[in-house]
């Protein structure tokens, strides 16, 4: 048996459960669980939102962002043995579709995901598809290791295109965001500007790099200073990560004539702006971005972190027990959410 957390009852809330340790396909490794992270999308499971009751069927149990050791092979699994440590893409495609067949496999036609329609990571033990795994070295740790997902959606979301020697906005203060203004920053950008709304994450963000960062709550406006600095040009890059309406507007007025806008925050339903302004007139180009290039974008991770120019350990906050998982995100969403990254280690705390 093993423990693990589990999204039982259609109502909000989480179950820490006791539930057989799974068996595997032969296409599938066991993974016992060093490190995973709670993600600000599994908030819409805990809470049970609209989104979430339309996305998963309970039980399920939660969790996509981890790493461990390999315990058990399946007969088809060529590549990997027992023992090896890796991470994976919280992405399971199935590399056969068209999308897939067209080198854009993270958005497959057929896509699963961890912890949504097969059973996630916070829990002891997992069952990982071998077309997922990503080797990991043993120089990394397993705090880091568990959040090589989202790194990597931070990684896609600025390096879609180059940034080197760009100036680049980003918006939002959550952990992929911090991530961002890391990758950015080490990526060369000539400046990089953050706008978020929790001080201790803007802290956060100006130690992972960024040069200059505003609180929406203040009474300057960011999007006149960020004008004012660019002489009124605006910037080359922007990374929309905060999903809010504003946020998403604002984007549009900040990019320079011929920029680009990453769009990758969801906004909470759909919005109107106007596109003859944003995009058509002003030649902006729109990269929207889900996930991350499987294997490509998660090579250049592999670099930016081997350069050791890009050091995301800033953003992790908390270290907890999988016990603790409920109060976790009771931490991310009331009080001051003075929270970067959060990660649960299911096997027992490290050293
Ligand atoms: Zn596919």
């Amino acid at each position: 048996m093993m423990k693990a957390i589990q999204k039982t009852r259609r109502e909000p809330g989480l179950d820490l459960v006791e539930v057989p340790i799974p068996s595997i396909q032969p296409d599938e490794v066991l993974l016992k669980v060093e490190a995973t992270a709670l993600c600000g999308s599994d908030i819409h499971f805990y809470n049970w939102d609209e989104f979430a009751q339309k996305r998963i069927s309970p039980p399920v149990i939660l969790g996509h962002e981890f790493c461990g050791e390999i315990v058990e092979v399946g007969s088809a699994v060529r590549d990997y043995r027992v023992g090896d440590y890796i991470t994976a893409d919280s992405h399971i495609v199935c590399g056969k579709c068209d999308i897939c067949r067209m080198g854009l496999q993270h958005i497959c036609q057929n896509l699963k995901i961890f912890g949504n329609d097969v059973a996630g990571s916070f829990a002891q033990y997992l069952p990982v598809p071998q077309t997922s795994i990503w080797p990991l070295s043993r120089d990394i740790p397993s705090e880091i290791g568990a959040i090589m997902e989202p790194l990597g959606g931070a990684t896609q979301g600025v390096l879609i295109e180059p940034v080197t020697g760009r100036s680049v906005v980003i918006f939002g203060d959550g952990p992929i965001a911090l991530f961002a203004a890391g990758v950015a920053s080490a990526s060369g950008a000539r400046k990089v500007y953050l706008i978020g709304k929790v001080a201790s994450r803007l802290e956060i963000a100006r130690r992972m790099g960024a040069h200059v960062t505003f609180n929406v709550d203040d009474p300057v406006d960011p999007v006149q200073s960020i004008l004012d600095d660019t002489h009124g040009v605006g910037v080359d890059v922007v990374v929309e990560m905060a999903g809010a309406p504003q946020a998403v507007k604002n984007a549009f007025a900040v990019v320079r004539k011929g920029g680009r806008v990453t769009t990758f925050g969801l906004t909470p339903k759909p919005i109107e702006f106007d596109l003859n302004y944003a995009v058509t007139l002003r030649q902006v180009t729109v990269r929207g971005v889900a996930g991350r290039h499987m294997w490509d974008t998660w090579k250049m991770l592999d670099g930016l972190l081997a350069s050791g120019r890009l050091d995301p350990a800033p953003v992790i906050t908390h270290r907890i027990p999988l016990e603790d998982c409920e109060q976790g995100f009771k931490l991310m969403t009331t009080g001051s959410r003075d929270t970067g990254k959060i990660v649960m280690f299911p096997n027992g705390m490290p050293g």
